[in-house]
C-alpha cells in the first residue's frame, strides 16, 4: 500500500513571487537533488534539518556542462522525523513561474515523479505520522476563512478528536477483551453481574460520542459557512444589503479552491462568521429574479439554505409578491430585514410582526431587523442575530471540539447504533458473545473517523481533494 518512489511538487502559490519552493519526498530524494545541486557541500553529506546555498544545475552526462537554472537554498530532512516521515528536500528557487518549472522538469528527467494532490500529507498519514482527522484538518487549515474556522481546525491538526475518539476505542477494546477472556477462562474471569456493569460503561460512551455529534452542525457551519439565500422583489435592495454585509475591510468574497467544488462561490465574512451566499448572480442580475421567473425561482434558492435573509421595503406598503414571499419563507430559518428605514416609513417592523403572528399564531419569535442599507443602521442588529442563531459560544472556544465532516458524523452516529444494539442485548439478556459483535464493529466504526479502518478508495478521496504539493 505504502508507495516508496520519490515525487516532487511546487509547494508555493504559482505566479511570480519573492521565493518559490519544490519539495521533494521519498527514499531517493536527497540522492537525486544532490545530482542537480551544485554547492560546497554534498547534500548526501549534510546533517538532517540543515541548508545549504548553491545552484540547481542541468549537468550533460555526455559532455558534463552545466547549464545553471538557478541560485537556491536547499533544506535537507532525513526521514522519519519530517511531514511525509521520508527522506524530504525542499529547494527555494527565486520565485519566477518558469524557472520553478524548469526545476519541476529537471526532476522529473531525473526520475521524480510529479505527486498527486495531497500526496506529500497522505504520505504522512500512510507513515503513520498522523491520522486521518489530523490529514483532513491540514487543509482545512490552508482553507479557512475565519478565526473560528482557523482555530477549530488547529485544534483538529493537535490531535484532539484523535485522542477523544482513540480513548473512546480504548474503552470498547477494554470490555471486548474482558467478555473474550471470560468466555476462554471463566475460572479466572467472572461475568457476574458484568451486564449491568457494561451498561453503565455504554451509557457513559455513548453520551461522550452524543456530544460530538451535537457539535456536527456548528462544525459544519464554521467549517462550509452558512448557506444563506437572500430573497427580496426587485428594487427592496437586496444587493445594496449584500454590499454592505461584503463592507471593505471586514469583508472578503473568495473563491475556496481545492476542494470537489467546481462552481464559483461567494463568501462573506461577517465578523468571523462565514456565509456562504447562494445564487448571488441572480441579484445582481439586472432584471428582476422574482418578477422574472417567479417564486419558484426564489424557493429553489431557499431550498437547501441554512439561513434566508428576506428583504422588504419598509417605504412601501408590502406588495402581492412580497406576501408570497413571506409563506415562502414561512417555517424556514429566516430573518425579515425591513429595508430603506433612512426614508418614510410606511411598513414597519411591528407591522411585519403582527403580520406574521396573524400568518402562525404558534411562533412568536420572529427575527425581524429594521435597517438601511444606505445609512448602514441596523447592521450591528442584523450581526448579531446572525450569530445569537447559529452559534452558542463566543469567539472564545479554544478547548471546544467540534465534528466538522459529515464523513465524522456519519461513523459517530453508526457507532451509536451499535452500541445501543448491545445494551438492547443486555436487556434481554441474550450471551455475552452477542454483546462482542456490536462492540467491534463500533469499535470499526470510531476507527474510520481517525482513518484506522477506512477502505482505501475512501481514503483516495479524501486525500484528492486536498491542493497540489500539501
Ligand atoms: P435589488 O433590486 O433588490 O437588488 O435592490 P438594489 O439594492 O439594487 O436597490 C434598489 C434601489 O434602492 C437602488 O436605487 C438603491 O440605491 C436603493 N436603496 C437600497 N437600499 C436603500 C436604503 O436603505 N435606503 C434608500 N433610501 N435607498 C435604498
Amino acid at each position: 500500500m505504502f508507495k516508496s518512489d520519490t515525487i516532487c511538487a511546487i509547494a508555493t502559490g504559482l505566479g511570480k513571487s519573492a521565493i518559490g519552493m519544490i519539495r521533494v519526498s521519498g527514499p531517493d530524494a536527497i540522492n537525486i537533488c544532490d545530482g542537480i545541486f551544485e554547492g560546497k557541500k554534498k547534500l548526501t553529506d549534510m546533517d538532517s534539518f540543515t541548508a545549504a546555498f548553491g545552484r540547481i544545475v542541468d549537468r550533460n552526462p555526455a559532455n558534463g556542462e552545466c547549464d545553471i537554472l538557478d541560485e537556491a537554498i536547499v533544506l535537507v530532512m532525513k526521514a522519519p522525523h519530517t511531514y511525509t516521515t521520508e527522506n524530504t528536500v525542499e529547494i527555494d528557487l527565486h520565485g519566477g513561474t518558469l524557472v520553478i518549472r524548469k526545476v519541476l522538469e529537471l526532476l522529473v528527467k531525473s526520475g521524480v515523479r510529479v505527486a498527486e494532490p495531497g500526496e506529500f500529507t497522505k504520505r504522512a498519514f500512510l507513515g503513520g505520522r498522523i491520522d486521518m482527522t489530523e490529514a483532513e484538518a491540514v487543509m482545512d487549515v490552508i482553507n479557512a476563512e475565519t478565526d473560528r474556522a482557523l482555530k477549530t481546525s488547529v485544534n483538529q491538526l493537535t490531535g484532539k478528536l484523535r485522542e477523544e475518539i482513540a480513548a473512546i476505542r480504548e474503552k470498547i477494546l477494554y470490555h471486548t477483551a474482558y467478555i473474550e477472556s471470560a468466555l476462554d477462562d471463566p475460572e479466572n474471569y467472572s461475568l457476574d453481574g458484568f451486564g449491568e456493569k457494561l451498561s453503565d460503561e455504554i451509557n457513559d460512551i455513548l453520551s461522550r460520542i452524543d456530544r460530538l455529534v451535537s457539535t456536527a452542525d456548528e462544525g459544519r457551519l464554521i467549517r462550509e459557512g452558512i448557506r444563506t439565500a437572500i430573497v427580496g422583489r426587485p428594487n427592496v435592495g437586496k444587493s445594496s444589503i449584500l454590499n454592505l454585509l461584503l463592507g471593505e475591510d471586514r469583508a472578503i468574497v473568495t473563491d475556496i479552491e481545492g476542494t470537489t467544488r467546481d462552481t464559483l462561490e461567494e463568501y462573506v465574512n461577517v465578523d468571523g462568521i462565514l456565509l456562504k451566499l447562494i445564487d448571488t448572480a441572480g441579484i445582481r442580475d439586472t432584471a428582476d429574479v422574482v418578477e422574472r421567473i417567479g417564486v419558484d425561482k426564489a424557493r429553489s434558492s431557499m431550498e437547501d439554505a441554512d439561513l434566508v435573509m428576506l428583504i422588504l421595503d419598509g417605504s412601501h406598503e408590502p406588495t402581492e409578491s412580497d406576501m408570497q414571499l413571506l409563506d415562502e419563507v414561512s417555517g424556514r430559518n429566516a430573518i425579515y430585514i425591513i429595508n430603506k428605514t433612512d426614508k418614510d416609513i410606511v411598513f414597519t417592523g411591528e407591522m411585519l410582526r403582527s403580520l406574521l403572528k396573524n400568518k402562525n399564531p404558534e411562533i412568536d419569535n420572529f427575527r425581524i431587523v429594521e435597517l438601511s442599507a444606505k445609512t448602514s443602521a441596523g447592521l450591528e442588529n442584523l450581526r448579531d442575530m446572525i450569530s445569537d442563531m447559529f452559534f452558542h459560544e463566543e469567539l472564545d472556544y479554544n478547548d471546544q471540539l467540534y465534528i466538522t465532516k459529515a464523513r465524522h458524523k456519519s461513523s459517530l452516529i453508526e457507532a451509536e447504533k451499535s452500541l445501543k444494539r448491545v445494551i438492547e442485548s443486555i436487556e434481554e439478556g441474550l450471551g455475552e458473545d452477542f454483546y462482542t459483535i456490536d462492540l467491534m464493529a463500533a469499535y470499526e466504526s470510531l476507527g474510520e473517523i481517525i482513518g484506522e479502518t477506512l477502505e482505501d478508495d475512501l481514503a483516495d478521496k479524501i486525500f484528492s481533494e486536498f491542493c497540489m504539493g500539501k
